[in-house]
């Protein structure tokens, strides 16, 4: 795995990481091409594979891994997709396998080679986590929290870091390295390390739409017989701020995750849960719901703002420490952006390691290359979450509000053409970026839209799916 122990950053060969979740292991990954040794410092026991942890609470609730994080990820470990197979992660086709209602009808199904797994976060953080430690390169610290950085005399440099609790419940001890990367989540606590370094906090945007989850894992009832994989019935402004998915994950189990934005929080109890799934715009998952076999407690999830720390804008940075993940910034989950954009950063991370001539300065540039990748997901979420009048924080300009105007053409055009579905799915999968929208085919179809009259109730023909009880499901 070592390539390029060339490169004068890896000069005194050791790299930390703080936080291993998916940012972690896949910052993990790449450093081991670049330094003798990689420690990984959580503070979470993760010895069982497959339980869920403190530190990682979003494990509870759908995870989709992006079409392009897929890729990537078969890249840094290539043959993962075929373990996630093994451990019966369903495939699916995004656009084929999935009942999509659109903002007035469903979605059209059409191939679109836009496929991936589906699976629990658990596993798939599991499988990942299995490679990286098959690396003799790699150590693991678990059960250890990272309390502060070290640093240089003169504070320009970060030089390792302050571990508590390894030894006993309170001992401290250092850890030197030459590169610390904080991939420590929404919670990091980088900006006051800097702080008592003598450094500025970086600037945050925060854009909050205040949705809330409520996820409860099922048992697919046996006797189902359905020709699609998943369900997506999203909120749509001035309709519904409800919205609920059903996601297929190994073991023939569905985690169902509702949302509301606005804080219409879903209930956690079982009859208001289920009633919720009923106020959705089609009933189809209390249909399925109602009878299906629960096979753990409903979860509850809040903390969903959008919220950027802006490194990149520092004057000032000292060397040897960079961010990544949502230590950086992170996503009203909705999206499903979190870890194709931590992989994404992990191979930013790879890109400017290979190509850094000096440690100095480098954390700024990667920051100001990292800030480039985040842009767009950026703009895709906080865009949509600001098209709600209860969503506090930045909001967008001119520009950005005739671009959601367009968009919204687009979504409605979209459920009659397969091919325009496509080439969404493609940027919603971060597979291409939104300008293809703007193509002149689809800028004239746009405009020629304009005027026209727009439905204004939902078409819901039947589908004659069969749930369990035999009763049949809305489409
Ligand atoms: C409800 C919810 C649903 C989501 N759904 C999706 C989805 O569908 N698709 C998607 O791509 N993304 C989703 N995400 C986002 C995704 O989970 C994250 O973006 C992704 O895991 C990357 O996060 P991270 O590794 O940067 O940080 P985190 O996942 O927050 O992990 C941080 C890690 O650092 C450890 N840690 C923290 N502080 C310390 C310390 N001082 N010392 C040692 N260890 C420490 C924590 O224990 C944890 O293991 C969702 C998030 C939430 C909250």
């Amino acid at each position: 795995m070592m390539n390029s122990m060339t490169n004068p950053i890896a000069a005194s060969s050791r790299a930390i990481v703080i936080g291993i979740s998916m940012a972690g292991l896949l910052a993990a990954r790449v450093l081991l091409d670049h330094f003798a040794e990689v420690v990984l410092i959580e503070r979470d026991d993760v010895s069982d594979p497959l339980q869920s942890r403190p530190g990682v609470p979003q494990s509870q609730h759908v995870h989709v891994l992006l079409t392009q994080g897929q890729r990537l990820l078969e890249q840094l470990f290539p043959g993962l997709a075929a373990e996630l197979t093994a451990a019966g992660a369903p495939t699916v086709e995004w656009t084929a396998d999935w009942l999509m209602l659109g903002v007035w009808k469903w979605m059209p199904r059409c191939a679109s080679g836009l496929s991936g797994r589906t699976c629990s976060r658990t596993l798939l953080e599991g499988l990942i986590r299995k490679r990286l430690l098959a690396s003799p390169h790699l150590t693991l610290l678990t059960g250890c929290q990272v309390e502060g950085l070290l640093s240089s005399p003169e504070s320009d440099r970060v030089t390792g870091v302050k571990l508590h609790g390894r030894k006993t419940a309170n001992s401290i001890e250092s850890l030197d390295a030459v590169l610390v990367v904080d991939a420590s989540g929404r919670n990091s606590t980088l900006p006051d390390w800097l702080a008592s370094m003598g450094y500025d906090a970086p600037p945050e945007t925060v854009v909050n739409a205040f949705l809330g989850y409520g996820s409860r894992w099922y048992q697919r009832p046996k006797d189902l017989e359905a020709d699609w994989q998943g369900i997506t019935i999203s909120a749509v402004e001035g309709i519904t701020s409800r919205g609920g998915v059903l996601y297929p994950i190994e073991g023939d189990r569905w985690i169902v995750t509702l949302g509301g934005v606005g804080r219409d929080y879903p209930p956690t109890d079982e009859a208001g849960f289920l009633e919720f799934a009923r106020s959705l715009r089609v009933p189809i998952l209390y249909d399925l719901l109602k009878d299906a076999q629960p096979l753990s407690p409903i979860y509850s999830y809040r903390r969903t703002e959008n919220c950027w720390r802006h490194y990149e804008r520092l004057q000032r940075f000292p060397d040897g420490v960079v961010a990544i993940g949502d230590a950086v910034c992170v996503f009203n989950p909705v999206y499903g952006q979190g870890m194709t954009t931590a992989a994404l950063g992990a191979m930013m991370l790879d890109r400017c390691l290979k190509q850094s001539q000096s440690p100095k300065g480098f954390p700024l540039r990667f920051h100001q290359q990292l800030a480039r990748i985040l842009n767009t997901p950026w703009l895709m979420a906080t865009g949509e979450d600001n098209r709600w009048s209860t969503t506090e924080g930045a909001k967008p300009g001119w520009s950005d509000r005739w671009v959601q105007q367009y968009l919204d053409r687009v979504t409605v055009l979209m459920q009659d053409s397969p091919t325009l579905l496509k080439t969404f799915a493609e940027v919603v999968h971060l597979v291409k970026p939104p300008t293809v929208l703007f193509a002149p085919n689809i800028l004239l179809r746009v405009l020629a839209s304009y005027g026209k009259r727009t439905p204004t109730e939902i078409e819901t023909t039947e589908i004659g799916l069969q749930t369990s009880t035999g009763s049949t499901v809305q489409r």
